[in-house]
């Protein structure tokens, strides 16, 4: 099965693009991951967006998840962990 690639963001933007520091907090715990979750629920790639980083990210937030529950998923998928250095995304912006 090949993996997924980025899904384009739209025209308009996605939540992430306004402040993409917030997207990278110092622990899955911490406040800024949650609000950055939060933030990603309203994202119009969310779906896509989750399974790319699922394959491809074991930092920050991404899809609405910390990589802590990405792990999870993995483990429950019995996915390989990502690559050390992520792929360039296509379809990104
Ligand atoms: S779902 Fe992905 S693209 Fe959308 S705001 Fe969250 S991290 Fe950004």
């Amino acid at each position: 099965m090949p993996e997924p690639t980025f899904p384009a963001p739209p025209e308009d933007g996605v939540p992430c693009q306004a402040n993409p520091d917030l997207w990278w907090p110092q622990t899955s715990e911490d406040r800024t991951a949650a609000w950055a979750k939060a933030a990603c629920a309203s994202c119009p790639i969310l779906d896509g967006c989750l399974e790319w980083a699922v394959h491809n990210e074991s930092h920050g937030i991404w899809g609405g998840t910390t990589a802590v529950e990405r792990t999870r998923i993995r483990k429950a998928r019995q996915l390989p962990a990502p690559p050390l250095f992520p792929r360039r995304m296509s379809g990104a912006a």
